[in-house]
């Protein structure tokens, strides 16, 4: 029977705000299933209890609970067992259950330390998508929908298919695998197999298997009902040799069940009329004085010469290939040479790090950089700066050009993925019918970069203009509702789909 109103939907995931983040995922993660609980769907989060990270920021965070609920998980013929935990979202009926293994998640990171992922990744999240179903199972969730996030669950829809279709409580539950970022497969090695506890007939180039290896991403955009990424225009991008990272053919072969829907902003958070991490508030209708007083503020926190004249550009990212940094230190002595100052927050690739910082010592009075994850910087850098940064090699979607549009930045980009689908190019039509809400350039290529700085740069002495485009930007529309909507009409789809597959399978 499928379900028309309300839908029990569980969101696995590897992260969520306010617990845990090291991207946009986590933004996501909690927005979508504020939007969906606001539409009157049951949602529950499921996410591991990665304890040390949750313990140095524990005052900060909604309060965790234990349920005393246990479980186990057969990993290879080892018992391994968990504890549920779990927390309220705020502001939400939204329940999160977190799965506590102190042996795969009680680390200081995440993912990875000192830029090298954990040795024993697929082993870890191999147990939390099993760990998922068996939790879903023992506190009867009996999920309509399980929907899955990047590789780290992309198990599930495996498992969904395979040993859980009969078990009680998944009858008629369906899969959605949503995409997050192609480059991040969770490839390992074949040997890795039995940690899935998948039967090896799946270990085929139809489902689980990629050039001789386990392939989890693979796996769950192979075998869940749909499969979602985050804007329409990487949705078309990832089904092409140059987007696909390898998967592009399956993803033609599943071209029918692909839906891309661009991420919107969690409003509560992402708000420059009541953001707490500023020192004074603005909005589309009263943008000054608020948004000159940020900017002193962030030109004093970063030790840069306070003026209100020279353009503030900022950046706040992963410091990765994806980001565009190779070209920002090709263009750096071109793009430094004229007057305006950059204000730089990220982590990652050391390399890259290495160069931000000698760019920081060359020009002092211009160039700031602080490595490291400051989830208050960041809000400060969108609120201070003129100008935000996005020259992305690809982009699934990208939330900070939507950050900096609410926030009266504008940002330069590149067109491609959620880039290309949410900032408008300024030009003479744009300006002409007031659709302008950035700069958006092209080719892949430092020349290009610089040149569109510099037409940011030639706009931004234009006040008039300038205002109009901060204007067009801090008016738009990026609340999740309709996004959510959207998923909503994937769920069902899901749903059809399962329903279809059981229908075949009796015949
Ligand atoms: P991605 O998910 O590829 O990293 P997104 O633009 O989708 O990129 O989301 C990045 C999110 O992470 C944004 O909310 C951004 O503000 C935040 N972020 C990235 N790096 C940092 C950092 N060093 N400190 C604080 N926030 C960061």
């Amino acid at each position: 029977m499928i379900p028309f109103n309300r839908l029990r939907i569980v969101l696995a995931v590897s992260e969520a705000v306010p617990w845990f983040k090291t991207g946009g995922l986590a933004d996501v993660t909690t927005a979508l299933a504020r939007a969906l609980d606001k539409q009157g769907h049951d949602v529950t989060i499921i996410l591991p209890d990665y304890a040390a990270v949750r313990g140095s920021r524990s005052s900060l965070l909604p309060e965790v609970t234990n349920t005393g609920i246990r479980f186990s998980v057969n990993m290879v013929g080892e018992t391994v067992e968990g504890a549920v935990r779990w927390a309220k979202l705020p502001e939400s009926r939204v329940k999160v259950l977190l799965l506590a293994q102190g042996r795969y998640f009680n680390r200081p990171q995440l993912y990875m330390e000192d830029g090298v992922g954990y040795e024993d990744n697929c082993e870890r999240f191999c147990f939390f998508s099993r760990a998922v179903l068996e939790i879903c199972s023992q506190m009867v969730l009996r999920p309509d929908i399980l929907h899955c996030n990047d590789w780290q669950t992309a198990l599930i829809p495996a498992l969904l298919h395979s040993q859980f279709a009969d078990r009680p409580g998944f009858e008629n539950a369906a899969s959605v695998m949503t995409i997050h970022n192609m480059s991040f497969q969770g490839q390992f090695w074949h040997l890795d197999m039995p940690l899935t506890s998948m039967d090896w007939q799946y270990f085929s180039m139809h489902h689980m298997e990629h050039h001789g290896d386990l392939n989890l991403l693979k796996t769950g955009i192979a075998m869940a009902d749909q499969v979602t990424t985050v804007s329409p225009t990487y949705a078309k991008e990832i089904c092409t040799p140059e987007g696909g990272c390898g998967l592009d053919g399956l993803l033609r072969h599943r071209r029918s069940d692909l839906t891309g829907i661009l991420n919107g902003i969690d409003q509560t958070i992402w708000n420059p009329n009541t953001d707490r991490h500023l020192s004074a508030h603005f909005s589309a209708g009263k943008p000054q004085p608020g948004k000159s007083v940020c900017k002193e503020h962030i030109q004093q926190r970063m030790n840069l010469p306070v003026r209100s004249d020279v353009p503030l550009f900022g950046m706040v990212s992963r410091i990765s290939d994806q980001k565009g940094f190779d070209l920002i230190v090709e263009a750096s002595d071109r793009i430094l040479s004229q007057d305006l100052q950059f204000v730089i927050l990220g982590t990652g690739d050391l390399r890259y790090e290495d160069q931000l910082r000698r760019l920081a010592e060359r020009f002092r009075s211009r160039v700031a950089v602080v490595i490291g994850f400051d989830d208050s910087l960041a809000h400060q850098i969108e609120a201070g700066s003129d100008v935000f940064l996005m020259p992305s090699r690809f982009e699934p979607c990208g939330l900070n050009q939507m950050y900096s549009q609410r926030y009266g930045t504008v940002p330069v980009v590149r067109r491609v993925g959620g880039l290309a689908d949410s900032v408008t190019d300024t030009d003479e039509e744009t300006l002409a019918d007031r659709s302008a809400t950035g700069f958006v350039f092209g080719e892949y290529c430092s020349v290009r970069l610089a040149e569109t700085i510099e037409r940011a740069l030639t706009t931004f002495r234009q006040p008039a203009v300038w205002k109009q485009i901060v204007h067009a930007g801090m008016s738009s529309d990026w609340s999740w509702s309709r996004s959510a909507k959207r998923y909503v009409e994937v769920y069902h789809q899901a749903l059809e789909r399962r329903h279809e597959r059981d229908k075949d399978g009796r015949q």
